[in-house]
């Protein structure tokens, strides 16, 4: 299953809880390459300053690493990619990989909020560093100011959660990602979920959806 949806739009929240539902793995390549970075690794390296200007990594990287992942088996017993594809190119890389592999594509969920909604949700994001708890202002605050509830730790920001980069992640996103919307509603493969509201009613319109 892929997950599609503007930064912001609640599709890594609504992939950690389906996932646990459906006992499927959950992919976020957001996730995996924050990890990379804040390893140091050559990967690392090499995407740091895309990700802290809100750019996409170059398709060659990121299709080599879920090709990578594909290969040793780790979409075998059902995976939710939160986050790629993010291009045309990503697309259709992975058409060709799961049809050599022998895996179906079962659905595109589209989680579908405004641009005014997402600035406003990505400028009160927080997260714990240590464990990484997340936080939402003014709807899921820390019981003290700026401090992980879970064990204490100064609360950050993802640097690309800063307004005028988010702006930025949004126009990357109708450029480069709102294609692919089209390719897999072609494909008669699209679900399209209204994702401003509690997550709780998201979620419950998301189980109707894949049941
Ligand atoms: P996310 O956590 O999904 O918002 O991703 C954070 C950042 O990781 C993005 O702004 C990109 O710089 C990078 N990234 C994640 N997935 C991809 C992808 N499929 N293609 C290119 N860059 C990606």
């Amino acid at each position: 299953m892929v997950f599609l949806g503007p930064p912001g739009s609640g599709k890594g929240t609504q992939a950690v809880r389906l996932a646990a539902a459906k006992e499927m793995v959950h992919l976020s390549t957001g996730e995996f390459l924050r990890e990379a970075v804040k390893a140091g690794t050559e990967l690392g390296r090499k995407i740091e300053e895309h990700i802290n200007r809100g750019e996409l990594i170059p398709d060659d990287l990121i299709i080599d690493l879920i090709e990578n992942k594909v290969a040793g088996g780790e979409f075998s017993g059902g995976v939710i990619l939160d986050g790629f594809p993010r291009t045309i190119p990503q697309a259709k890389s992975l058409k060709k990989m799961l049809a050599k592999n022998e895996i179906g594509l079962d659905r595109a969920i589209l989680f579908a909020v405004s641009d005014e909604e997402i600035v406003k949700r990505l400028s009160g994001r927080w997260y714990c560093p240590q464990c990484n708890a997340g936080y939402n202002y003014p709807v899921a605050v820390p019981k003290t100011e700026g401090i992980c509830d879970h064990d204490g730790v100064t609360l950050k920001r993802r640097p690309d959660d800063e307004e005028a980069v988010v702006r930025n992640r949004l126009d990357i996103y109708k450029e480069q990602t709102r294609p692919i919307e089209d390719f897999y509603r072609t494909e008669s493969i699209l679900t399209e979920i209204v994702a401003e509201d509690s997550p709780d009613n998201i979620f419950a319109r998301l189980m109707e959806a894949v049941c």
